[in-house]
């Protein structure tokens, strides 16, 4: 059985599905692997790391795919790179941006698909789920962003001139990614406040030393954000667009020379006017509306990525018949299948 990953194409994408970590652990279970030649450079991974992994280096992606039984992408595959995939292959990928006509285009090559952006949120998927993996780490990116881009600094400081006072952090949402914009901002000395419709995470805020405020009214949303200097925004309802938190007058409360970073601009944003992948000036508040920022911590993104991958795959490898048999009886095999033999599963149409 050979498992390759491929080089990606797509703009700003620098991550890979396969680590020269994940390759060692994916031919301890007996499987050969093949790389496509610099697939991982942009990630901080040499071929000649890949090689010293055990693994194979393709001069290209059709060399990569030829005779691959499993392919191992980040993102779904572009229309230029269909003539890599034959009948028969198994592909992991994220497919969450690729419209349903496209879906049919790509099962219809006779391919099993899945994408482990749909496993359920259950405790034996957490080291399979790739969107707390990647999210986790977009919550920590986007504090730096934040930081970047604003004009004081994060922590008290005192020096010898006078003292600086610490900024203040707001975080609307408290997931896998607030949890982590909360954490950071700490660690980087800042004043943490955090709100979130579900009470059961107070405990979680405190435990970080951060504050849990209502920000559920207008009324104390505006109280806050005049004492705001960094906003970061991570609410999402699943499946729909993000609710608008905040409007591009209330932006208007906060202070000279804020920022915000909107982690939900993807679906929609919770700031009126975030446009994601763009910094705007709305209202005199710099919002930063992120887009894959995973993918701007590369190295550790595609490490959490590819073990994700690895620890899937892992459960579904027989070692008697050396082979992967998926078992369709588990959710997680269910649910993260969208084409199999070259047919989109109804469900998807
Ligand atoms: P998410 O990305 O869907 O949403 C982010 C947060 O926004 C959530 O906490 C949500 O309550 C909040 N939110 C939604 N609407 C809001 C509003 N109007 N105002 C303020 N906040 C709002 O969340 P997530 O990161 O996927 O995490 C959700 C929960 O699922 C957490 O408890 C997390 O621990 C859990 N989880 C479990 C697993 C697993 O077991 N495999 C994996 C990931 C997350």
């Amino acid at each position: 059985m050979l498992v390759s990953a491929l080089k990606e194409i797509s703009a700003n994408e620098a991550r890979v599905a396969l680590t020269p970590q994940s390759a060692r652990r994916f031919a301890a279970l007996g499987l050969k692997l093949k790389v496509e030649t610099a697939a991982g450079l942009a990630a901080g991974f040499a071929d000649e790391d890949y090689a010293a992994a055990g693994v194979e280096i393709a001069p290209n992606a059709m060399a990569a795919a030829k005779e691959a039984n499993l392919v191992l992408k980040v993102r779904a595959p572009l229309i230029s790179e269909d003539k890599l995939f034959h009948y028969g292959q198994t592909l992991l990928a994220d497919f969450q941006n690729t419209a349903v006509q496209r879906r049919q285009t790509i099962a219809a090559l006779g391919i099993t698909c899945f994408d482990l952006t749909r496993i359920p949120r259950i405790s034996r998927a957490q080291s399979m789920d790739v969107l707390s993996s990647q999210t986790n780490l977009a919550g920590y990116k986007a504090v730096l962003e934040a930081f970047n881009l604003l004009p004081q600094t994060a922590p008290l400081l005192m020096t010898a001139a006078g003292t600086l006072a610490p900024a203040r952090v707001l975080v609307l949402g408290v997931g896998v990614a607030g949890l982590q914009a909360i954490a950071t901002a700490k660690r980087l000395g800042a004043l943490v406040y955090a709100h979130d419709i579900r009470p059961e995470v107070k405990e979680q805020i405190q435990s970080l030393g951060a504050r849990f405020v209502d920000a559920a009214d207008q009324n104390s949303l505006a109280q806050r954000l005049s004492q705001t200097d960094v906003l970061i925004t991570t609410a999402l309802t699943s499946g729909k667009p993000a609710p608008k938190l905040v409007s591009a007058t209330l932006l208007q409360t906060m202070p000279r020379g804020s920022v915000a970073v909107d982690l939900a601009a993807a679906a929609g944003g919770n700031i009126e006017g975030t446009r994601a992948g763009r910094l705007t000036d709305i209202n005199g508040v710099r919002v930063l509306g992120a887009d894959n920022l995973a993918a701007a911590v590369p190295k550790s993104a595609s490490l959490l990525l590819a073990d994700n991958f690895y620890n899937f795959l892992a459960g579904q490898w027989n070692a008697e018949q050396r082979e992967f048999r998926f078992n369709f009886d588990d959710d997680l095999v269910r649910q993260t299948c969208l084409a199999q033999n070259g047919r989109l599963l109804s469900r998807e149409k």
